[in-house]
């Protein structure tokens, strides 16, 4: 499958991610405040976002890479079954530019076996920050087994950190990893998860209070009373059942 911005450019030797504490609010999804984060990147493209099957509501990279396991009618759904899966998420996640992507693409044709092992690590470093984002706060025993994790990624990705302008002149981190490019591949997402442990801030992660949703989000409200994933959806579902129990309990 090909994906927006892939085309002409060539192979490089070394892969550039983009790190992102938070991606900006996708407002069709998310209608509560969005915190300041330290690195803001520019909105994602109309098209981008239109294209995307991805749910951006957790307002931390890492977040949102632990709902690409998503529920719909209590059943879960999984959106990273195949590696190019994976690739697109990070796209549009922005984590990774289009040249990027196209690049990390043609390693998968070359190595599948080294493609297909990234992304059962991936997903098992999601299944760790699930964990965290759901227990991490009240238990330690589950804190200190997400940090040997996140140690296990850290230490493989050997790199270069950098800071580089984009071309509308904003700036953003970068890392360029040597040797394994796959390995490199979720380092912005566990240095989220990272700098979450680090800031204290699991006190406002939650996991959306629709019992059939396993969403996980940062509470960035003001009052710290986010209780769901998305509005439009579930808070909306929540609204309506209030309103038939109303209206139930006046005709009994
Ligand atoms: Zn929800």
């Amino acid at each position: 499958m090909k994906a927006e911005g892939e085309g002409g450019a060539g192979v490089s030797s070394s892969f550039i991610l983009h790190e992102r504490a938070c991606l900006p609010s996708n407002r069709s999804l998310c209608l509560t405040a969005v915190m300041p984060s330290p690195v803001i990147l520019a909105p994602l493209s109309a098209r981008a976002r239109a294209s995307s099957p991805f749910v951006f509501i957790g307002e931390r990279l890492w977040l949102d890479f632990v709902n690409t396991e998503d529920t719909c009618r209590g059943a879960r759904i999984d959106a990273l079954v195949e590696f190019d899966e994976f690739v697109r998420w990070l796209q549009v996640a922005t984590v990774l530019d289009g040249e990027r992507a196209a690049a990390i693409r043609r390693r998968a044709l070359q190595q599948p076996t080294g493609a297909s092992a990234a992304l059962v690590d991936a997903r098992r470093v999601r299944a760790a920050l699930r964990a965290l984002a759901e227990r991490g706060y009240h238990f330690p025993l589950i804190r200190g087994s997400v940090l040997s994790e996140v140690n296990r990624v850290l230490g493989r990705s050997a790199g270069t950190r950098r800071v580089e302008q984009r071309e509308d002149g904003t700036y953003m981190r970068t890392f360029v990893p040597v040797g394994d490019a796959f390995a490199g591949l979720m380092m912005p997402i566990v240095e989220s998860a990272a700098d979450a442990l680090i800031s204290g801030e699991l006190l406002r992660v939650r996991r959306c209070a629709a019992a059939r949703c396993a969403r996980v989000f940062h509470d960035g409200t003001k009052n710290g009373r986010r209780r769901w994933c998305d509005m439009a959806t579930c808070g909306n579902r929540a609204k309506a059942a209030r309103h038939r129990a109303v209206l139930k309990a006046g005709r009994s």
